[in-house]
């Protein structure tokens, strides 16, 4: 994905201790990508008051049946990002990922696309003539400090480990959940892990006290800390907590993020995650520059097919906060 917002606010941030257990809804906004051709995606994160969940600091669904769809095809042009792990988790259809590390690969369902971008990374996600559009989300992990400048690369894990209890199924994409760990390379303490639920179960699962988390419902309803939750808005649910009890009478799927809250201040604007504003006119400008040497280029893409960056805002914004949990 690409932010393309034409005016996007720079975020800010802040290093904090976590609130303990508290239930919060946070609504989706629909939100366009692709510019001109007008696909729009369900985004959860960033929230003004919520920027990040653990490391995780961007939650997009792709090819919701709620979102505003178009006749054109959702193909994002070549654009670059730095600071950042992206994740593609597609539940139905297709996309063609490449990028400049070389990668030209198809992603589908059950296949864990994980793309590092270190200091530096382009990368293209194109519909597949004849197959199913996409539904799915992409998410965003901030690279901490001393891997921010790390080589791009890209991953796909095809054998996730799966922890069951019965009536639920957890496909553990990224990090470790109730002792099932992903191959899949991270950089802070985190989790993110694909649920189902049964209709009529519940279950309880052993949760890291020191994690924050946060609930997606992408299919039915489940009953998370009290709260009935329905494809939407996310459930942010803060830290101090061992267990988490599910139930759910429908059934369900849905996306459960956590991770240590990010003791580090960053600044997000457009496709960077950066930490302070020098840093995001220094990759706005390589990006503009056609800086191949900072970016690389993406084999069978012409220079016109990328995506130019938005304008830089033209003053500092105030920080985006988190709400105080006093
Ligand atoms: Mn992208």
């Amino acid at each position: 994905m690409s932010d393309l917002d034409p005016h996007p606010a720079e975020t800010h941030c802040e290093p904090v201790s976590g609130p303990g257990p508290v239930a919060e809804l946070h609504p989706a906004r629909e939100v366009p990508l692709g510019g001109v051709r007008g696909t729009y995606v369900e985004r959860t994160l960033p929230q003004r008051d919520l920027p990040t969940v653990g490391a995780w600091c961007f939650l997009d669904y792709f090819g919701a049946p709620t979102v505003t769809t178009t006749d054109a095809p959702p193909d994002i042009d070549p654009h670059p990002h730095i600071g950042l792990q992206t994740v593609t988790w597609p539940f139905e259809g297709m996309i063609r990922h490449r990028d400049s590390v070389g990668s030209d690969v198809r992603i589908e369902p059950g296949q864990l696309n994980l793309m590092t971008s270190g200091r530096g990374i382009a990368h293209s996600e194109y519909t597949v003539p004849d197959a199913p559009a996409g539904r799915g989300l992409q998410l965003w992990i901030a690279l901490p400090g001393g891997h921010r400048g790390i080589a791009p690369h890209f991953e796909q894990h095809r054998d996730l480990p799966v922890y069951t209890v019965p009536g639920l199924r957890a496909t553990v994409l990224l990090g470790s959940l109730a002792g099932a760990t992903s191959p899949a390379i991270v950089y802070t303490p985190l989790v993110g892990a694909d649920i189902r639920m049964d209709p009529a179960t519940t279950a309880v699962l052993d949760t890291d006290p020191g994690f924050e988390y946060a609930v997606l419902v992408v299919e039915g309803t489940v009953t998370v800390a009290g709260i009935e939750l329905a494809p939407g808005p996310l459930l942010y649910l803060g830290t101090g907590r061992d267990r988490l009890a599910l139930s759910s009478t429908t059934g369900a799927r849905f996306a459960l993020i956590g991770g240590e809250p990010l003791a580090e201040e960053l600044v997000m604007w457009w496709n960077f995650v950066a930490r302070d504003h020098t840093e995001i006119v220094a990759a706005r400008a390589a990006w503009e520059a056609h800086d191949t040497d900072r970016f690389g280029d993406i084999e069978g893409h012409t220079p016109e097919q990328r995506i130019p960056a938005p304008p830089l805002p033209g003053l500092h914004l105030k920080p985006r906060r988190r709400r105080s949990h006093s």
